[in-house]
Formats: C-alpha cells, structure tokens, sequence
C-alpha cells in the first residue's frame, strides 16, 4: 500500500456492522433509521423507475450534478446562507458526504499541509487527510466532569490558535455534531470564523445532521456568518436529511474559487452520480421546500423529522437512565453518548487490561452476550491517551423505530 494510506484496518463501521449481525443484536449502532422510508421520497423513485422511455432519466446527467438537483439546493442554500449560491457554479453533487469530504481534502491539501480536526470527530476525518497526503492536528474539547448536556463539551481556542502555523490550511467544523450531538452556539462559531480570516484558512463544514435540529435550537449554518461563505466548503447528505442513508448521495456547496479543485477530481473519479437517484431527491426537496417555507407544520424537514427524532432522544434518555446509565444529552442530530454507572462487578464482563480501551472491550461484551450493539465513544479520539480516557462511555442511535427501541429497552431492563 502507498505510505498514505497504510496497512489495512476495518473501520468501526465495517467490524461493529459485521459483530452486529453476526449476534443477531439490537442495533443503537449504526447511524441510521430502520424504519420504513419516507414514502413521498420511494414514491417518487418508483415513479422514475416505471418510465424507462424517459431516457435521460436514466442515462448520464450532466457531470457535477442533476439541473433539476442543484436547481433547488441552490434555492435553499441560498436561503439558509443569506447568500446568492449559484445552481451551475457553486454546487457539486457527491456519492454521500464521505465523497464530498474527501474531496475537499484530495482538492485543497498537499503534502505537509495541516488540518484541524476538533475532536471527538466522526472518524473518516483523520484517514481522508492522510490519504490526501496531509497531516491532521487535534484539538480536544473539553467536558467537565458529570456534565449531563453536550453543549457542555467546549473547545479550548487558546488552545486551537496555538496549534495553527504556516503549515494550516483547513479546520473542519461538524455542526450538529457526532458523536456528542452538541450544537454549536454562534459565538463558538464567530470564534472559528475569526481564526478562519486571521490565519487565511479554509473551512468544511461537515453539516449532515443540519435537519435534525429542534425548535427553540437553532442550527447556524457557518456560510451564514458574514464573510464566511467565500471561505467554506459546506457539506450536506440527502441520505441524512431525506433519511434514505442507502441512497448515498451528498453535496460539497461553496464559492467557485473552493469548490474547482473538488469538480475537477470529481470528473475524472466518477464523473456524475446516478441520475434516478438525483431526480427523486431533487424532487423531493422541490416538494418539500414550499411547505418548509409557508406551511412548516406539514414539511418533513421543518416539522416531521425534527419532531420524530426528538420524541425517539425522549424514549431513550428515559430508559438509559432507569438502567443507571448517566447520559449526555444531545442538543441536535441522532446520537446520545452514555456510560454505564453500574459497578463493573455486578457484571459477567471482566476487561483485560492493556488489551483494546474498556469502552471497546465493554462494547464488544454488549453485544456478544446482551446481544445489543452500540458504538464505543473512543473510536472518536485519534490518540491512545485520549482513547483510554472514554471509560464505559459508548454512543447510541435513537433514530430507530420503536420495536427496536422496545428490544433495547427489555436489554436494559436487565441492568436496572
Ligand atoms: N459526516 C458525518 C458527521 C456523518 O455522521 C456521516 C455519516 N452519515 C457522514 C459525514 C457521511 O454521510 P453520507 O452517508 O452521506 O456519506
Ligand atoms: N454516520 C453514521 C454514524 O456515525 C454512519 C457511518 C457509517 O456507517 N459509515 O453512525
């Protein structure tokens, strides 16, 4: 293998998945809902699907996305950024946020260059950057003892400006953010928009959690802020927002200046993403969005996905802490980290010391004899010190429907 990619490992998403079904376990793993999909949405796809004569539904479409698909997230961005987003220039339709984070790496880092990473981060941040030859630099938050919210995990921005140098070029923002759910406040946000100008630096602002924000909450988009938008690369998913996470489709939206590295990879890479899969998002939102505007209460993402994931954080935070689990509880998105507070010995897990940190051993115990898989809250640190520090903290999905959330809850009932 090339010295930036190394050896092979099974990221937690392929060796959990595997662990998951091999168990036959109850899954609050996995980011995504195993309930039916919006049918407005599959409506929509066997419609395209049963016009075969519609040719240039099923052909290739135009290179950096659907004119249809980029059409209406032009009109929305533009909306949330304040912004004009231009439909042809500032818009590239990816395979799923992965693909548009990566190309934001691959477009902008060369050799040496460094990203800032605010840790805990989704875990594909740190292998992207070394793929694309750069080198990541972490800036923990911090989370103060027995804190019960995840607005209390903050960064240090002493800290951060410390750690920028000639070398930096990009710092990445996840707002809402996996795995804490935390939302950040638009003062945190100012601050990174302040170190952005100061130190000339580009932004991704991984957003794919940005429609699952509850009122009074607000969900600050970092294009928004003044003077932001020419120096962010903003990253959305249709899997996320439309809660078709199989469909993989994404979107990397900014200035033409950002965003021309990323198309010209793009177009040699894959060239365009399927076209069916496109149109039934592009129409889906141009179904949506005069609701979301004029009429929230009947929009699935102004009202119905926001209002159904918050009553599944309900049902969840309730049964974790019958079960004496202290939780941490998210201000937005699908995730909700926890630790057991039971003494370890009125378990059968006995961990092995030095072996993988407690809360992967622990983990792994869940789900072979509980038969329930949740994610370990360390696979989100990148350094070893800071992997041992997670204790029995894991992190659980409660976008799931409610007879898994029911299974889940006959499991915790056993540690009650
Ligand atoms: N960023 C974050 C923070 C995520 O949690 C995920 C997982 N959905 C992604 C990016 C990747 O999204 P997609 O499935 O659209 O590739
Ligand atoms: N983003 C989702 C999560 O954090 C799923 C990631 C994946 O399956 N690769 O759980």
């Amino acid at each position: 293998p090339s010295e930036n990619v190394g050896e092979h490992q099974e990221s937690i998403w392929v060796e959990f998945g595997k662990l998951a079904i091999e168990n036959k376990a109850v899954s609050l793993g996995q980011g995504f809902p195993d309930s039916p999909a919006p049918k407005f949405v599959t409506e929509i796809l066997k419609d395209i699907a049963s016009h075969p004569e519609k040719i240039e539904s099923h052909q290739y479409t135009r290179a950096f996305g659907h004119p249809d698909l980029v059409g209406i997230l032009s009109k929305i961005y533009s909306y949330f950024y304040g912004v004009n987003v231009n439909a042809t220039d500032d818009i590239l339709i990816t395979v799923g946020a992965y693909n548009a984070l990566y190309y934001s790496f691959l477009g902008w880092i060369s050799k040496g260059d460094e990203v800032i990473i605010i840790e805990p981060a989704f875990d594909c941040y740190f292998p992207q950057v070394k793929f694309a030859g750069g080198t990541p630099i972490s800036v923990v938050m911090k989370l103060k003892e027995g804190s019960k919210s995840a607005s209390q995990f903050t960064i240090d921005f002493e800290e951060l400006e410390k750690k920028i140098n000639k070398r930096t070029k990009m710092i990445v923002i996840n707002n809402p953010h996996n795995p804490t759910g935390k939302l950040f406040s638009r003062e945190e946000l100012q601050h990174i928009a302040e170190l952005a100008r100061n130190y000339d630096l580009i932004v991704v602002a991984d957003e794919v959690y940005e429609f699952h924000v509850s009122q009074p909450k607000e969900m600050i988009r970092f294009a928004s802020l003044p003077g932001m938008y020419e120096r962010t690369i903003s990253i959305g998913s249709a899997g996320k927002a439309l809660s078709v996470t199989g469909w993989k489709l994404g979107w990397a939206i900014g200035p033409q200046h950002l965003l021309s590295p990323l198309k010209t990879i793009s177009q040699n890479c894959v060239y365009t993403c399927p076209t069916p899969i496109q149109l039934a998002i592009a129409r889906a939102f141009q179904q949506d969005w005069p609701k979301f505007m004029e009429n929230p209460n009947q929009s699935y993402l102004a009202t119905g996905l926001p209002k159904e994931v918050m009553q599944k954080r309900k049902i969840l935070a309730n049964m974790l802490e019958k079960a004496n689990f202290q939780t941490i509880l998210p201000e937005a998105g699908f995730f909700m980290l926890a630790e057991c507070k039971l003494p370890m010995k009125s378990f059968s897990f006995s961990p092995i010391v030095g072996k993988d940190p407690l809360d992967v051993q622990y983990s792994k115990w869940l789900c072979r004899e509980k038969k329930l898989a949740v994610i370990p809250f360390s696979i989100f640190f990148s350094s070893k010190d800071q992997k041992h520090l997670s204790g029995r903290f894991v992190r659980l999905c409660f976008f799931k429907k409610d007879t898994t959330l029911q299974a889940a809850e006959k499991i915790f009932k056993t540690f009650e």
